[in-house]
């Protein structure tokens, strides 16, 4: 059993923590935000409201933060305080060239690290049947998948550093992008006098399937566990639907790929969050565009 320090308790890293204790590791934690240390203690976590505190004489460092700025700052401020060896994973979603740097800043201070951005939101977190995207070194991923596969059901080696912010991007791009283009589908075919159902069974089994109509159809009824038959209450967010789509055009940029959908989606994204339909599901696209609005 390992003793861990996971910084960063809150919606995703307070559950991932929890599972980590149940799995009979020693979990220290660190979070700015009393509710969240307060929260994670009372699942057997060790809090603390310092990050340095923690790293000393951990196996193991998990970060689970909101961006890349912050990561290479909490990185950069503990890695000279862990024991030489320590393995570095960091969960959060950030951009590719964050992710390479924090493995560059790792290597260099003697440690060894992954990439390990997550998908299953908090009900995934909690139930630990998260997907782990992973890059870095074979020998870490080897030392750090009994972690993974305690929070996790299935963890995916993608390749050497950033490959796991890279899969992610990539995989939530195609995601923004398909939402999009069912609801214009549904949304049309009202208009047309197709009935949601007929517009289902056909597309659900046809050419134009994708997970945006099978496990997440926009309109309620086809598929009674969308957040369409509860009001658009997320689900997924808007908000991290659009912090995705804007890591995918700054990766996009960075690596001189050509994304002229992936850019069209995180535009009408960030005009529906201006909108002020941040917090609601982002499958909620759809009331904006049968308003005539994109
Ligand atoms: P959150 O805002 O609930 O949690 C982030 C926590 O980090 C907060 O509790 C905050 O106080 C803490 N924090 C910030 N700076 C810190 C510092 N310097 N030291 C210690 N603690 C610090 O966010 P979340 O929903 O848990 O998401 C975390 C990451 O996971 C994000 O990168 C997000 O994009 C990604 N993610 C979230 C979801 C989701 O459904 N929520 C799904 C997949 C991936």
């Amino acid at each position: 059993m390992s003793t861990i320090a996971f910084i960063g308790l809150g919606n995703m890293g307070g559950p991932m923590a929890a599972n980590l204790v149940k799995a009979g590791h020693t979990v220290r934690g660190a979070d700015l935000s009393a509710a969240a240390r307060e929260a994670a203690a009372a699942q057997g976590v060790e809090v603390s409201g310092n990050a340095a505190d923690i790293v000393p004489g951990a196996d193991v460092v998990i970060t689970m933060l909101p961006n890349g700025r912050l990561v290479l700052a909490v990185w950069g401020e503990t890695l000279p305080l862990a024991k030489k060896g320590a393995l570095f994973i960091d969960s959060s979603t950030i951009d590719v060239d964050s992710a390479r740097k924090a493995h560059e800043m790792a290597a260099a201070a003697g440690m060894i690290s992954l990439d390990a951005p997550v998908s299953g939101g908090v009900g995934g977190a909690a139930a630990g049947t998260l997907t782990f995207m992973v890059g870095g070194a074979q020998e870490a991923f080897e030392a750090g998948r009994p972690l993974l596969e305690a929070m996790g059901k299935k963890i995916v080696r993608c390749g050497d550093a950033g490959a796991g912010q890279a899969a992610k991007i990539c995989n939530n791009m195609i995601l923004g992008i398909s939402m999009i283009g069912v609801c214009e589908a549904f949304a049309m075919g009202e208009k047309l006098g197709l009935s949601h159902q007929a517009l289902f069974d056909v597309a659900s089994t046809s050419s134009g399937q994708c997970w945006s109509i099978t496990s997440y159809c926009p309109v309620p009824g086809p598929v009674p566990t969308s957040p369409a038959n509860n009001g658009y209450r997320p689900g997924f967010a808007v908000e991290l639907m659009l912090k995705d789509l804007k890591l995918a055009q700054e990766a996009a940029a960075s690596a001189g790929a050509t994304t002229p959908l992936g850019a069209a989606a995180a535009a009408i994204y960030e005009r529906f969050a201006a909108a002020g339909f941040g917090g609601t599901d982002f499958s909620g696209i759809i009331n904006y565009l049968r308003e005539g609005r994109s």
